[in-house]
């Protein structure tokens, strides 16, 4: 079955997308740890990341590498930290978010909630630096 990111990939379900190309995408994490969170995700469905190619794992950094910095320029942060886990979700993606302190790098930390319409404002923020 296809994984939930395939679906969003595929658009079967929305999110809320900050960029593609023809090998990756990124959205907007939609349980963030922190106001900015997004994930970095190939396309080709792979579990493990590092089940990948030498070559995707080396595009999916500099792909990441654009968003983080359009993410940076918009949320008040000291940097964008990485964090991969995918217990969750079997189709690899990279987690950026936004950190000011090591302990902000935690899934343990309280989710922020915010409304379709905080969604679609912050993403536009960030989609505009691109
Ligand atoms: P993990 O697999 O543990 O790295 O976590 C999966 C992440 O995907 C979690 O932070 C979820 O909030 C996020 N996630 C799951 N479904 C969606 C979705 N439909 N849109 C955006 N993010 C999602």
């Amino acid at each position: 079955m296809a994984s939930v990111f395939t679906k969003i990939i595929n658009g079967d379900i929305p999110c809320y997308k900050i960029a593609e190309d023809d090998n990756f995408i990124s959205f907007l994490d939609i349980n963030p740890v922190k106001i900015g969170h997004a994930l970095i995700v190939p396309k080709a469905e792979v579990d493990y990341i590092f089940d990948n190619t030498d070559e995707t794992l080396a595009q999916m950094m500099v792909f990441a590498k654009k968003v983080a910095i359009a993410i940076k320029k918009e949320v008040v942060c000291k940097r964008i930290g990485i964090m991969v886990v995918g217990l969750e979700v079997p189709h690899t993606h990279m987690h950026l978010i936004p950190m000011d302190e090591e302990k902000d790098l935690s899934f343990a930390n309280t989710r922020v909630k915010l409304s379709p319409e905080e969604f679609t404002e912050l993403l536009n923020r960030i989609k505009k630096n691109l």
